[in-house]
């Protein structure tokens, strides 16, 4: 994947903070922080979107997700996480290669998203 932002950050190509990094992803300090800590899992292998991701690659993400219980100390996420990943226009996914953000080292908004409850009929 030639022109793909997190392929050449994976490859060195781009500069970044990586804080982790094994066979199966790299995890790295995301540029725009949108909490205390805001690091983004990049599986090695390009594919878009959970939606493009093959069943081996599920099970190679699985592989990683694990791997954060290791990581927390490292991570300073001692007090918990939140684990976002974006997909298509709905989510504003801007990076079409799947990655996972991983948000934490502070107490976080206690709702996810804009959703208002109050605005549905039933
Ligand atoms: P998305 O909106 O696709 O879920 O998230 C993409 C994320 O990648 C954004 O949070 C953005 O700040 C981050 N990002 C975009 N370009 C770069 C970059 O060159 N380096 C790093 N470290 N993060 C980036
Ligand atoms: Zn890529």
């Amino acid at each position: 994947m030639e022109n793909c932002i997190f392929c050449k950050i994976i490859r060195g190509e781009i500069p970044s903070v990586k804080v982790y990094e094994d066979d199966d992803m790299v995890i790295i300090n995301d540029i725009a922080p949108q909490a205390k800590k805001h690091y983004l899992l990049l599986p090695k292998k390009h594919y878009a979107n959970i939606i493009e991701m093959s069943e081996e690659d599920a099970v190679t993400l699985g592989r990683c997700l694990k791997k954060l219980s290791t990581l927390v100390d490292k991570l300073g996420l001692e007090n918990g996480f939140r684990l976002v990943s974006n997909k298509g226009e709905d989510a504003f996914q801007t990076v079409q290669h799947l990655h996972v953000h991983i948000l934490g080292g502070e107490k976080l908004g206690e709702k996810m998203c804009s959703f208002d409850a109050n605005i549905l009929d039933n």
